[in-house]
């Protein structure tokens, strides 16, 4: 049996380890965490000119055969994503590892699958690489700042109310223009929401009308239409108010001569991305004056502070014990934060008795099960519920509550 060390490298980039230097670091972490006889004995496979996306490669594939055939004892690389740049695909291959009893280590992250702290943090940090790749869609934003300067629509659906049109030559580029009955609707919202003053009465008097997809308008899109800041003028005003909320403002105060136009924003919003926004002036006519508008922001924001959205962690995978529907999770009226888990079927249909369950209880006990059955270290414990999601994600098949006992069905991670 021999140890294997894999490199990789795409050939079309100068930047990352050369192979010369992804072997030299296997081989010295070989030597210290094995021995030197198994660093000097070492086979070796390289892929030069292959991307990390596939795993069509041909040393990859002369590695894969060899483990199946017993040879290899352990495989070490230099980085997760010299292996894959797919979780799917290193999941696949830890497995196989796994059934052929070959350890896989990682020279750069510190990871021994034969320990079982590795191979529970392995998995975790396959995560958290597909989650660094999202750093690339900062330097595409960073293109975007360059290329919204002229107030064109920049790719994606356009906002309700409006429709794409690309400019005549020889402006290469598209705008939005405006589709009038439905700005008439999202006019009658802002109307409705001026006169009661709370969103579910604006979805109860638009009840008879459909959106672009046929369906009624939901408070929740509704909220998003009011927030959107499509369709009040830039201003200074607008800026500072935005500015405070997390974007990054496009445009400059000596720009905002002239008619007043709408404005088009790029990127998640702040909360729910890390990467800043950005706001920009575009070349669409307002529909709603700023001033009223803020107005409106400044109401929205204080409904919204006293029902904060609440979401358990526990989810597509929580099922109820008694009927076998999914368990949803549901904001307590009235408490901050507060939410309960609830039986589908007893919640929509009346069709089960279960008992409900306290939303922050479970949550923190399925944490708490989880990390001890990883054997988490304390830094993974803190991590932030979006943290806990994706490993509870990751880790967890099944959770049920029979209205007694929650079930956690962990998969098995060697
Ligand atoms: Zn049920």
């Amino acid at each position: 049996m021999y140890a294997a060390i894999y490199c990789r490298k795409s050939v079309d980039t100068q930047r990352g380890a050369s192979m010369e230097s992804q072997l030299a670091h296997c081989r010295s972490y070989l030597a210290a965490h094995r021995s030197a006889e198994t660093a000097k004995t070492a086979w070796v496979y390289q892929d030069e000119g292959f991307s990390g996306a596939a795993m069509a490669r041909p040393a990859m594939q002369r590695l894969l055969g060899d483990v199946r055939s017993h040879l290899i004892s352990c495989v070490v690389c230099y980085r997760l994503d010299r292996i894959s740049r797919s979780v799917a695909d290193f999941t696949a291959l830890m497995e196989e590892f796994s059934r052929c009893h070959v350890d896989f280590l990682c020279a750069s992250e510190e990871f021994d699958t034969a320990k079982p702290m590795g191979r529970a943090m392995l998995y975790i940090a396959s995560v958290f690489s597909q989650l660094e790749r999202e750093t690339l869609a900062e330097r595409v934003r960073d293109n975007m700042y360059t290329l919204a300067e002229s107030g064109r629509w920049l790719g994606g659906p356009p906002p309700y109310g409006y429709r794409i049109v690309r400019k005549p030559p020889p402006h290469p580029y598209s705008v939005l223009a405006p589709v009038d009955e439905e700005l008439r609707i999202v006019w009658e919202m802002f109307a409705c929401y001026r006169k009661y003053g709370a969103i579910a009465e604006v979805a109860d008097a638009l009840a008879g009308v459909r959106n672009r997809q046929g369906n009624a308008f939901t408070p929740r899109y509704i909220r998003s239409i009011l927030r959107n800041p499509v369709y009040t003028n830039a201003s200074a005003d607008t800026a500072a108010y935005l500015s405070e909320l997390g974007y990054a403002i496009g445009f400059s105060e000596e720009s905002l001569s002239g008619p007043k136009r709408g404005m088009l924003i790029f990127g998640k919003h702040p909360n729910h991305g890390e990467a800043m926004p950005l706001v920009i002036r575009g070349s669409h006519p307002a529909l709603i004056a700023d001033d009223e508008w803020l107005e409106i922001q400044q109401s929205i924001r204080i409904q919204k502070r006293c029902h904060p959205p609440t979401a358990g962690i526990l989810r597509q995978f929580f099922f109820c014990g008694k009927c076998g529907s999914m368990m949803v999770s549901k904001p307590r009226s009235g408490r901050n934060g507060a939410h309960d888990y609830i039986c589908k079927g007893k919640m929509r249909y009346g069709s089960c008795d279960c008992e409900n369950l306290n939303g922050a209880e479970a949550d923190a006990r399925a944490w708490e099960a989880v990390c001890d059955a990883l054997d988490c270290a304390e830094k993974i414990r803190t991590i932030d519920r979006s943290g806990r999601q994706a490993v509870l994600q990751l880790c967890v098949a099944r959770a049920e509550w029979d209205g007694q006992i929650l079930r956690l069905t962990l998969h098995r991670l060697s």
